[in-house]
């Protein structure tokens, strides 16, 4: 029922995991650079961190995705278990709230 849903997430996860892992060697060679660039190499390394914890963050919910779909749950609202908007889950789909819980959240 949700395939191609899940062929989505899969390439999605392949996709962040890539970014996340080119983010953490940018950051392992950035430990090792020239002491002449250490303000550069201070700014590079918050944008490579915050990088790196948002890909671990959307793997997460990449992972609680899969998961609910091997549950059935998958496309249902995780905290009022309505039907989440099938465009929001084109959009987003490894989202796990509708749009109007997601929206009281934030
Ligand atoms: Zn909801």
């Amino acid at each position: 029922m949700h395939s191609s849903q899940r062929k989505k997430l899969e390439s999605l996860k392949q996709e962040i995991k890539r970014r996340v892992e080119k983010a953490k060697q940018d950051f392992t060679s950035l430990h090792s650079a020239d002491w002449s660039e250490q303000v550069t190499e201070r700014e590079n390394e918050e944008v490579l961190e915050a990088l790196i914890n948002e890909g671990e963050e959307e793997l997460a919910q990449i992972a609680q995705a899969l998961g609910r779909m091997d549950e059935g749950n998958y496309g249902i609202c995780a905290s009022c278990s309505e039907p989440i908007n099938p465009e929001r889950l084109q959009a987003l789909p490894y989202t796990s709230l509708c749009i109007r819980c997601a929206s009281e959240k934030s």
